[in-house]
């Protein structure tokens, strides 16, 4: 049965929670307070890059199950569910969540319900936020009206968000109130009829969830990343390593895979704000401090590895880049580890030339003192080497013949292991630095 939704923030979570909501045949309104989005979104351009985004949302908008607005209050009148997926960064200068935006989007919400609708609190937002979310409700709402709020984290990522949303490990809502837990159940119903886990829990439980899982994961990378720097030291290969360890069902095989170091919009903010919950309730968190630690010091490892590999200084080299996202498949460079050692290595002194299959803007605005490049080709032209960062699946495809043939020294770091070293040896390239791999005997 069709669910009345109005979704408050259409970055890369709302959009594709709202576009998904409408796939499974629920009525959705995305709402942004930011113009320029709103108006590309009506003239059918998808402001983010998410493969098969476009083509679910045009499906969607055609059919009419969904539709954008930048007027909040006449949005979300006469919805049974107002989802709010707002953003929640960490506090300048402090590791907590910055509830700004949170905090607003409710009270704007609140004051404008005409019927009983449930909030539901989609961002990532630390315990205790459910709850004084509910308080804001409480102040804000129009007399005689009713609401509830309830917790229902999302897990999804970027570069595989619609598959992750439509087809989840697990959907977790936290709620007290039965009438806003049975809308929760309708919205998910179709999802749940084909088998989906759904685990109704305590609002608290639901909040630790999503931070007790996205630091589990950035565990996990810094964890086989400090294997690599052993698997190197003693002649091993960190890719065998983790198959051998990942074949263990008590570990598992993802999030293995060892390379420049975590970031993005979620891991680095989500581990500083879990510290920062423990530490306000005096519980040591000392795996994910060291998580964090260990990442931290990975980028001069990786600097370290580019150094070396330019006969131990990159001053005046020209390096070609190629990756500025945190990750392949997005065009998001919140947190990249790209973006902070391209600034390392300008600092020392290379002339950067970087690709990315994104175009992504925003790196172009971080990054001014750098030329970007449009094609692999371009940034390639004349380097000293070339320094593979992100592990975008374009890459693969490249002909490498082709690329150390327009390099001045055909020099290889590949920090995410996407080739096979013979294959890069054999096709022109005098030297391929990757990660975790000892040197050959
Ligand atoms: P985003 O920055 O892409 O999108 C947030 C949007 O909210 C922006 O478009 C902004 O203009 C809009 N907004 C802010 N205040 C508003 C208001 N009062 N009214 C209307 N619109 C408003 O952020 P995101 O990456 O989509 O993340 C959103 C939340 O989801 C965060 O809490 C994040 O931690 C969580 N999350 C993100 C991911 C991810 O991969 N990006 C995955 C899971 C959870």
């Amino acid at each position: 049965m069709s669910v009345r939704i109005a979704i408050v923030g259409t970055g890369y979570v709302g959009l594709v929670t709202g576009a998904c909501l409408a796939e499974l045949g629920h009525d959705v309104v995305c709402i942004d307070n930011d113009k320029q989005k709103i108006e590309a979104l009506n003239s059918g351009r998808i402001p983010i890059y998410e493969p098969g985004l476009d083509e679910l949302v045009s499906r969607n908008v055609q059919r009419g199950t969904l539709r954008y607005s930048l007027d909040l209050p006449a949005s979300v009148r006469g919805r049974d569910a107002v989802f709010i997926a707002v953003g929640t960064p960490s506090h300048p200068g402090t590791d907590q969540a910055d509830l700004r935006y949170v905090v607003a989007a409710t009270e704007q919400v609140a004051s404008n319900i005409d019927q009983f609708t449930v909030i539901v609190i989609k961002s990532t937002v630390p315990v205790g936020t459910n709850r004084l979310v509910q308080s804001i409700v409480e102040r804000c709402l129009p007399e005689g009206q009713s609401a509830a709020v309830a917790s229902n984290p999302e897990f999804l990522r970027e570069g595989s968000a619609i598959g992750d949303f439509l087809h989840p490990d697990r959907i977790v809502f936290g709620a007290e109130n039965e009438q806003a837990m049975a809308i929760l159940q309708r919205i998910y119903a179709p999802l749940e009829q084909q088998g989906y886990e759904v685990l109704a829990t305590e609002i608290e439980t639901a909040e630790v969830i999503k931070y007790a899982a996205n630091a589990f994961l950035a565990v996990k990378i810094s964890y086989i990343n400090e294997i690599a720097d052993l698997c190197e030291a003693v002649g091993a290969d960190v890719d065998h390593v983790a198959t051998g360890i990942g074949l263990d069902h008590r570990i598992g095989g993802a999030f293995l895979k060892a390379g420049p170091g975590w970031g993005g919009s979620c891991f680095p903010k989500d581990t500083r704000a879990l510290k920062a919950t423990a530490s306000e309730y005096v519980v040591p968190m000392r795996i994910v401090d060291a998580a964090i630690e260990a990442n931290a010091r990975r980028k001069d490892v990786v600097l370290k590895k580019i150094e070396a590999a330019c006969g131990g200084s990159v001053a005046g080299k020209r390096l070609a880049i190629f990756g500025l996202t945190f990750k392949g498949q997005t065009d998001d460079v919140r947190e990249s580890p790209s973006i902070d050692l391209v600034r390392a290595l300008v600092e020392r002194g290379a002339r950067i030339h970087a690709y990315d299959p994104s175009q992504p803007a925003e790196a172009a605005r971080l990054l001014p003192h750098i030329c970007m490049c449009a094609t692999p080709v371009h940034a390639i032209k004349n380097a000293d080497a070339l320094v593979i960062l992100t592990d975008w699946k374009s890459f693969i495809d490249c002909d490498l013949r082709e690329l150390s043939d327009y390099m001045a020294d055909p020099v290889m770091v590949d920090m995410r292991n996407l080739f096979d070293e013979q294959a890069v040896r054999g096709n022109g390239f005098r030297h391929y630095v990757r990660v975790g791999r000892g040197a050959e005997r």
